[in-house]
């Protein structure tokens, strides 16, 4: 191959050479071109008029078995296979074995090279191994020769190159730009062929053996980079590492004279490329389980050490199938921008904690790892779920615009972070922020948020292997409550269940889990777990002030049995000579409709109500708040909505009950004015979006607007939403 002929020149050399050495009566090599045709582009036993001439889709005859499957196929009556098709222009008829093997780059079929012989032979395991050997090589070949601009592949797609728009779920809002990492990067190999093979295959041997011991303890400590993952899935990673059959393949590559980094990037190939065939999610966490360990064996045999993240990545947009928790934790100080997943999930810890990070996040883009590689430039719209690879310039354009714009309001909301959020005619509102993680908690100073408004308690859950213990829980409320420095902080209660479940529960999957045993009715019946969690937050609060809230209240026999316990145990912390907390003040989210409408009935016995929009608003109109058709279907500035709080407000007050909104609408600047021009006073929001909320506060003039918003509000106006942007002069809501 490195002779100085032309490309074409080259090809003809190797399928001649291939077909003499395998005594075949044909060798033929086929590329995929960009519109994901594969080309005849060399034979050695075909006729010539083919070459460049014979084109097949990437589903048609055997080429397009050997490219679904991205695995050799070895035929031994090819004509009668029922995937054959015919082309006369290559003369084909008369050969009945075959064996097509991919030529595997990024993961991707870029070619598929082939033998046919006339007489019916069984090509052995040798044979297939020879032949992928040799496409490995080929894949480097024309992956060279196409980034060094040659003319005879110009309509070979070697590499993915095109801009591409991929959707996605809004995971975490935000706006990035910057070039790709891709989360657990190949190493390539540095060599190809074994000089000496046994050196190789000792070199092989001892990488096993670190790669072994290091799952082995990684299996005892149940530590990153795996954390996450349960036990049962890190034993099943073990015995892959463990597995006979993985190591058996690549000495045998060795020995068949590849280098110990080929034979273990040949396995590599194959898994990656079979993984983006695979539809059966076990089958895909197995291949991916194999793809890592594969990956952390080349970085042995690199002499790096077998963990995962980097730390500099500054300015970066990760890109990843799934991540850990302790993943994206050890991202943390490399300065990343925006992060994209394969994975669906909307509840993953990924999501939680790219949220408290402040991180643009898009999930659910399928096979972006597929078209996407380390060094491309790409955009991450966060508030939209659009994805761009390499985009054209004038979208760069477009979305420079878009970010200068933003730099330029975080640093207007920077210079009114230490003022107040006082509206022009001077009424104060209580601007707080949601938390759930020591990372968010962390950003309180920096945000200019009055305290912590919702403390999502179960995120230290979620994002731990195991069930916290009440040391650990008592731990992590002291550090919160020292962070907030006296300033309010509103603990909310275990809101576990539905789709927030415990890592290994054996919680049963429910048909309706947003209506199902979720939050307060699963903390009452796991009175060990709940009781747990109350006397942390007692332990933690000793001789300070404790705000607790109760999530998904129903009933107000279900918040009179909650604050029971909590008085309980608040007596056990007298009892056992502990110091109680100074003062203890027990609230409810409102959340559910039938809570809205009963909560006075606890006229006396609740100190605080806060309403949940994002779950209220769900229930109120049957619209499930993690599904995209509903997004916009029934907007929270609605007639019968904003009733709804306004009643719920004016009952509060009619109560002598402080209230508040804690759902993501607060941290809406548009939304937070409505609900101060309905009353409340008290508002708590992510806290990426304290900064626009304050400046919208402190531009609303109450008493100038009243009359006007009273009187749409009497209106029955169709366009109800158009009139209050007018009103309080926004542009139009997203
Ligand atoms: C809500 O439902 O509005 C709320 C704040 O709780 P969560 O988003 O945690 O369900
Ligand atoms: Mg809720």
């Amino acid at each position: 191959m490195a002779e100085g002929r032309s490309l074409d020149g080259r090809l003809a050399g190797v399928v001649s050479l291939v077909a003499r050495s395998f005594v075949a009566d044909v060798c033929s090599i086929y590329l995929r071109l960009e519109n994901g045709d594969f080309e005849l582009v060399a034979t050695e036993g075909l006729k010539h008029e083919a070459i460049k001439n014979t084109r097949l889709a990437p589903n048609e005859g055997l080429i397009g078995l050997v490219v679904e499957g991205a695995r050799p196929q070895n035929i031994q009556d090819a004509p009668h296979h029922p995937r054959f098709s015919y082309r006369p222009e290559t003369g084909e008829d008369p050969f009945t074995s075959f064996l097509g093997v991919p030529i595997l780059r990024f993961g991707r079929v870029i070619g598929v090279l082939t033998v046919q012989n006339v007489a019916s032979r069984v090509y052995d395991d040798e044979d297939v191994e020879t032949l992928q050997t040799i496409a490995m090589v080929m894949a480097e070949v024309v992956t060279t020769e196409s980034q060094s601009g040659s003319e005879e592949l110009a309509d070979v797609a070697v590499r993915p190159n095109r801009p591409i728009e991929l959707i996605g779920q809004s995971l975490s809002d935000g706006l990035a730009m910057g070039p790709v990492h891709l989360h657990d990067p190949v190493v390539a190999p540095a060599q190809f062929f074994a000089r000496d093979i046994p050196a190789e295959e000792k070199r092989l041997k001892t990488a096993l053996e670190q790669l072994r011991s290091f799952v082995d303890s990684m299996m005892m400590q149940q530590v990153s980079p795996l954390a996450g993952e349960s036990r049962d899935i890190l034993e099943t990673y073990r015995l892959l590492a463990h597995d006979p059959s993985w190591a058996g393949r690549l000495y045998d590559a060795v020995s068949s004279g590849l280098s110990a980094e080929a034979a273990v990037d040949r396995a590599r190939r194959e898994h990656r490329a079979r993984l983006q065939q695979a539809k059966d999610s076990y089958l895909r966490d197995r291949l991916h389980d194999l793809e890592d360990l594969d990956n952390r064996l080349l970085r042995l045999l690199a002499g790096k050490n077998g963990a995962i993240a980097g730390t500099d990545h500054d300015g970066a947009i990760l890109v990843a199938r799934r991540l850990g928790p302790a993943d994206l934790l050890e991202y943390r100080n490399a300065g990343l921008r925006a992060l994209v997943l394969e994975d669906k999930s909307t509840t993953s810890h990924a999501v939680i904690v790219a949220r408290a990070l402040g991180l643009p996040l898009v999930g659910g883009v399928d096979r972006i790892m597929a078209v996407v590689e380390t060094g491309d430039q790409a955009i991450v719209d966060g508030d939209t779920g659009h994805v761009h690879i390499r985009p054209e310039p004038d979208l760069v354009s477009v979305y420079s615009d878009r970010l200068a714009l933003r730099t330029q309001r975080l640093a207007e909301f920077a210079a009114i972070r230490d003022l107040p959020a006082v509206t022009q005619d001077g009424v104060k509102i209580e601007l707080l922020m949601n938390a759930g993680l020591g990372i968010d908690v962390d950003n309180l100073d920096a945000s200019g948020a009055d305290g912590i408004g919702l403390f999502r308690t179960e995120f230290q859950f979620l994002v731990s292997e195991t069930l916290p213990t009440l040391k650990e829980q008592e731990e992590f409320y002291d550090r919160v409550l020292n962070t907030a420095a006296g300033r309010p902080v509103l603990f909310r209660t275990l809101d576990l269940g539905g789709d927030k479940l415990l890592r290994n529960s054996r919680q049963a999957r429910e048909e309706n889990p947003a209506m199902g045993w979720r939050s307060l009715r699963f903390a009452l019946d796991r009175p060990g777990l709940f009781r747990r969690q109350l006397r942390a937050l007692c332990r933690a609060a000793a001789g300070r002030a404790l705000s607790v809230m109760f999530p998904l209240v129903t009933t107000s026999d279900e918040f009179r049995r909650a604050r029971e316990m909590l008085e309980n145990e608040v007596e056990w912390c007298v009892q056992h000579g502990r110091e109680r907390p100074t003062s203890v003040e027990v609230g409810a989210m409102i959340e559910t409709p039938a809570f809205a409408l009963s909560f006075h009935e606890l006229k006396g016995e609740i100190n605080f109500l806060s309403i949940g929009t994002n779950d209220l608003h769900q229930y109120f109109f049957a619209a499930d708040r993690d599904n995209r058709a509903m997004a916009r279907r029934y907007p929270v500035v609605s007639k019968p909505f904003l009733e709804f709080l306004k009643d719920i407000r004016n009952r509060a007050a009619d109560c002598d009950v402080p209230i508040s909104i804690c759902g993501e609408s607060a941290g809406n600047p548009f939304f937070a004015q409505i609900f101060v021009l309905l009353g409340f006073r008290r508002l708590s929001m992510p806290t990426s979006a304290v900064g626009s909320v304050k400046q919208a506060i402190r531009m609303l003039n109450i008493s100038e607007k009243k009359q006007s918003f009273d009187e749409l509000m009497q209106q029955n106006s169709a366009q109800l939403e158009k009139d209050l942007l007018n009103l309080l002069q926004h542009d139009a809501q997203v």
